[in-house]
């Protein structure tokens, strides 16, 4: 499954945010024997959706869709000269689907910052700077390389291309997803094999103070500094004490702050949506669950997830919104009104689809 690293400099609050994520992993929940990594938290992206479908086919459980954080080793600066802990840091950064940079605005004096001040914009810059060298680095490795074989081979000039223009945009201190060039868009495909760190997908979580959960200029101010790349605004102290309490008590001390929800469930749902994931959903007396498929994904890959012989043998989708199966009530009622649709090959997967597959096997 696709992953999100966890980078940031020292003591901006990633092990207090990652062990707070790790108490919500719902693999450990969900899954009492499966294998769980110590560095890697698999947290369930909430969807009240499910408690509704659970209540309409009396489900026994409800299964979200998850995200997966990995916990990386600090980030230093000099990392990208590849010193004690720089090489496997940029080893695991490339081995993440995107990049969540824990970002620093708390004012803690009992915290030292490690340079010395609390400063959101010097911080992202510091980072980004390792993350724009290093691949500056893996550019000047291959680009004389391809240069001399686009001499010969003329199919290879649109690459050097591609791989000359990403130089430019590193050099003047950019990321290139900063520029649109992000994994999965046309025009990172050419640099795909580079397997650069600022093609992936960024976000963004300031660990700020309570105070500052509220404060719409300074959120503001932060959003600037990121755009387009999505900022999420937590406090890692309050979610690690939220993770301890029951849903009821964890709602009181949330309202007492003016939040709603946990930072933790909206890192988890932005998260996903970053990855460029999507869910469909299912639902019966055994189960009401959220499946995870790419965006754009089409019907027989959906339901492929579920079963590689549901794609194989894939006939047909039954697909009802969910907003018109909670408004008929029932699989039934819903097919009585003609809210019933049955999708063929060519559809392409809907948020909020309920879906039952119809397939040979
Ligand atoms: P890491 O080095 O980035 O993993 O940072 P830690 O999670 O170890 O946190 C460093 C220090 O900052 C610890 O003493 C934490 O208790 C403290 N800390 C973390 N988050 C917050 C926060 O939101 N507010 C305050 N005041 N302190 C925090």
């Amino acid at each position: 499954s696709l992953t999100i690293g966890i980078v940031g400099l020292p003591n901006v609050g990633k092990s207090t945010l990652f062990n707070a994520l790790t108490k919500n992993d719902v693999l450990a929940a969900n899954y009492p024997f499966a294998t769980i990594e110590p560095n890697v938290g698999v947290v369930g992206v909430p969807d009240s959706r499910l408690a509704k479908l659970a209540e309409i086919f009396k489900s026994e459980r409800v299964l979200p869709a998850t995200v997966d954080f990995v916990d990386i080793a600090g980030i230093v600066r000099g990392a990208s000269e590849g010193e004690g802990l720089g090489n496997k840091f940029l080893a695991n950064i490339r081995e993440s689907d995107a990049i969540c940079q824990v970002i620093r605005a708390f004012k803690d004096e009992n915290v030292v910052h490690v340079d010395g001040k609390v400063s959101p914009k010097d911080d992202i810059e510091t980072i980004n700077t390792e993350l724009i060298l290093a691949d500056l680095q893996t550019i000047e490795k291959v680009l004389p390389r391809l240069q001399k074989e686009s001499r010969i081979r003329k199919d290879v000039a649109p690459k050097v291309k591609a791989v000359e223009e990403a130089k430019e945009i590193l050099e003047k201190g950019d990321t290139l997803f900063g520029h649109g060039i992000v994994q999965g868009s046309e025009r990172a495909e050419l640099l795909h094999d580079l397997h650069l760190l600022t093609t992936k997908p960024f976000l963004y979580v300031f660990n700020v103070d309570e105070d500052e959960l509220v404060d719409e200029d300074f959120k503001n101010e932060q959003r600037a500094l990121v755009a387009p790349a999505e900022a999420i605004f937590l406090n890692a102290k309050l979610e690690a004490d939220l993770a301890e309490l029951d849903e009821e008590e964890a709602l009181e001390l949330l309202e007492s702050v003016g939040q709603h929800e946990p930072g933790l469930a909206t890192l988890a749902r932005v998260g996903f949506d970053t990855l460029g994931l999507q869910t469909y959903l299912t639902a019966g007396p055994k189960e009401s669950r959220a499946w995870t498929i790419k965006k754009g994904a089409t019907a027989p890959e959906a339901a492929g997830v579920i079963h590689t012989d549901f794609q194989k043998g894939f006939i047909k989708a039954e697909v009802i919104s969910f907003p018109d199966l909670v408004e008929t009530g029932s699989v039934t009622e819903a097919r009585a009104k003609g809210k019933a649709r049955m999708e063929g090959k060519e559809y392409v997967m809907q948020d909020g689809d309920v879906v039952e597959f119809r397939f040979n096997v």
